[in-house]
Parts: C-alpha cells; structure tokens; sequence
C-alpha cells in the first residue's frame, strides 16, 4: 500500500507525520510518499523525510495514494479526483461538516476523521484532541501572559510587592486542565469551572479553586461530554460566571459541546465591567466562542479588554504539535495496516469502526449517523 502525506494549506503550520513517524509506517511495509516542502513549517526538510525513507512527490502524485494523510481535507476541485477505493484520514469535524459528509457519501471514499476516534482508554494513544487540546490549553496562558500589562506571579521586591494575576478557566476539559496547570506553573491563582461534576476533583488536584454551580446536566450517555444545559442553569452560570470575570485579569475560555454552538458564559456586559488591560483568550472561537464579543481567527479590544479568539493554537507550536498528531496517527494506522503493508479494515474493532465516518456509500460512525442524519440513516 501507498501512503500520501499531504502538505496542509496556508495558515497551517502543522504536518501530519514527522519524519520519525514516516520511519515507523515504512517498518509495516508501506511506501510513504511526501508532498514536497510538506514539513516547511514544522522545521522538517524535504531530506529529513527522504532520510526516513519517504519518496518526495509532487501533490498530484500524493492525492493517487492508497492512503492519503493530512490534517485538513484535500480541496473542493482535488475531491473530485480521488477513487472510491481510496482512503481518507485526516480531521473534518464530521458533527458540524455535512455537507462534506455527503461529498464523501457520493464519492464512494472510506473516509475517517481523527476527532472522531472514541475517548476510550485503549483509544487514548490515537486521541489527537486531547493532544492538540494540551497545546492548545498550554499556549493559551503563555499568549494570555504576553498580552497582559501584569506580571502572573506575586513578587515581594525592594520597589514593592505585586499581587499576582487571577486567572479565570472556563471548561476544565483537556484544554482547561494543561490551561490551569499551565497558568498555576507561571504563578497565577487560578479559578476554574465546568458543567461536568467530575471535574472538580481534576481543578482542585492542580491547586485552582472550582467553582459551582448546582443543578447542572451531567448525562452518563454523553460519553464524557458536556450536554446543552436549561435555561434556568444557563442563567444561574452566567450570573456567577460575570461575578468572578469581574475580579479576574485573565480569562481563558475552553467550553465547548461536540458538534453545537460552544455556550456563551461571557456577555458584553461581563466585558464591560472587567478591569481593563484583561486578557480574555477564547478557544472556542471557531464553534461561536464563549465570549459574545469573540471573533475567529481575530483580536479585539473593548474596554480595554483584549479578546483573542483563535481555535488553532496548536498550528504555533508546529514541531511538538506535529510530533504528537503523527505519533496518534501511526498508532490509529497500525489498527489498519495489515499484514506486508496491506489495508485491513476490520469493522469489528470499535476504534476503526466509530473513527470511520464513509465507507462505500454509507455512513458508519454510530454517533455522526444520529446526529447527522436522525431520522433519515443512511
Ligand atoms: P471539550 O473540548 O468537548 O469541552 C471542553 C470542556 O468544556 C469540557 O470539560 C466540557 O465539560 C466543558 N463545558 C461544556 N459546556 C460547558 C458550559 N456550559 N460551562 C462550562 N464548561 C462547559 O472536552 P474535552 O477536553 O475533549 O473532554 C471531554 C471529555 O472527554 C472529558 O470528560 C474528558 O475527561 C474526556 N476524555 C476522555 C479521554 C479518554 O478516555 N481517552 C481522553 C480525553 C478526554
């Protein structure tokens, strides 16, 4: 089997394999063929590759792979080319993308979205969200850090003492947690809260305080996951959540509900009564953010609150970020690499079947089928 590793387009700094990971595939015997200049930003050269084993190949050659890898999808106009007998693992948000989903039905391709691998503890090694979560969680403090006009930590100096930052998580997910654990590191006193009861354990082990609220959705079904909560809670959240934004420096917004809106625990009279020169940094910024006032991809200022929302931290920590994705890559492919580098999809492992969003005209993924398509299955 051919494996095609595809450059990702402007903007993203990440590659889906580093050349260590490249190594590992090549040792099931396969042949890995690497879109030139692939590893440009992660600071990975065209010989790095080549020395690993890879084939240099131009993108046209790429997208003829047995297999082809990325972390966003080839192109509109490259879709049309691929071969129903082709396969395609890379991240396209399934849940909120269905009008792709059904690009992929018609096309016939196996596709498979790596958010879509199962929160499972065997699965935890190909878990590429909670791998990007942890950039994502960790960056967002050292960002929030450099755009404040104070220092994170207490300091106890000749020209006066400083008091240190108050630093606000909202969602105490992956991201939350490496956020806290991150901002606790630099010093800061920290406050977190999530809707999920058992998260409270995980903010008070890293030294923050958990703030509550009572009557919160908790549901066993759900996986893990939050679940869209009442109105009487979401009032309730949202009066306690302006109360401790007012006193924070910093808020880093984390919450998020796989495949809806993220919830809005910030509004722009929260904003408005915080301490100017606060840093507010939404991660949530692509699925709507958390704060009202959050623009995707953008920094705005409003009262002297800075409000950076961006959902892909971890394409500016391109090396390690890269590193962790390749190693969750190779470790999902190893379940579908066969015998002398053969394709092996077997439907009865329950990480290929649920990590599978199209096979042959259909729909495989349990959960992308009943939210995509509850009533009419296909
Ligand atoms: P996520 O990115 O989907 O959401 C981030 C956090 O936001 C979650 O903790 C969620 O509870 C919280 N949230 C949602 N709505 C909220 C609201 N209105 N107010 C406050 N917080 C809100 O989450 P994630 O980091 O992907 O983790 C989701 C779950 O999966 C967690 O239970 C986590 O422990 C679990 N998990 C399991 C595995 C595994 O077993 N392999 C791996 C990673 C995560």
């Amino acid at each position: 089997m051919t494996i095609g590793l595809l450059k990702e387009p402007e903007g993203e700094h990440r590659v889906a394999l580093l050349p260590e990971s490249v190594k590992s595939l090549i040792s099931l015997e396969v042949n890995v063929w690497v879109e030139s200049q692939a590893g440009n930003h992660a600071f990975v050269s065209d010989t790095d590759f080549e020395k690993s084993g890879a084939k240099i190949s131009q993108r046209e050659e790429v997208l003829k792979a047995d297999l082809i890898l990325g972390i966003n999808p080839p192109t509109s106009t490259e879709l049309e080319t691929l071969k129903a007998e082709q396969v395609l693992v890379c991240v396209f948000q399934p849940l909120s993308n269905k009008v792709l989903v059904e690009r992929f039905l018609k096309l016939g391709i196996t596709s498979f979205s790596m958010d879509n691998v199962p929160r499972t503890t065997r699965a935890q090694a190909m878990d590429i969200l909670s791998s990007m979560a942890t950039v994502a969680g960790y960056k967002a403090v050292l960002m929030a850090a450099s755009h404040s006009p104070r220092f994170f930590p207490m300091f106890m100096t000749a020209a006066g003492s400083i008091i240190p930052s108050k630093v606000l998580v909202l969602g105490a997910g992956v991201a939350g947690l490496q956020a806290i654990a991150t901002a606790r590191r630099l010093g800061a006193v920290v406050e977190a809260f999530d809707v999920r009861a058992a998260a409270e354990e995980e903010v008070k082990s890293l030294g923050a305080k958990f703030i509550k609220v009572e009557g919160a959705k908790d549901e066993a079904t759900a996986g893990g996951y939050a679940v869209e909560q009442s109105e009487e809670y979401k009032a309730k959240q949202q009066a306690l959540i302006q109360e401790h934004a007012k006193k924070s420096n910093i808020i880093i917004c984390t919450a998020q509900i796989p495949g809806r809106k993220a919830p809005l625990l910030i509004t722009k009279e929260t904003v408005a009564e915080m301490v100017p020169g606060s840093v507010i940094i939404d991660l949530a910024s692509s699925s709507g953010g958390n704060c009202e006032l959050t623009q995707d991809n953008q920094t705005i200022n409003s009262n002297g609150v800075s409000i950076i929302g961006n959902s892909n931290l971890p394409s500016t920590m391109p090396l390690d970020a890269s590193k962790m994705y390749g190693k969750n890559m190779v470790n999902f492919l190893k379940l579908i690499i066969g015998e002398f580098g053969a394709l092996n999809l077997n439907w009865d492992d329950d990480i290929v079947f649920n990590t599978c969003v199209t096979h042959q005209g259909s729909i495989q993924s349990e959960r992308v089928k009943s939210i995509l398509f509850p009533s009419n299955p296909v």
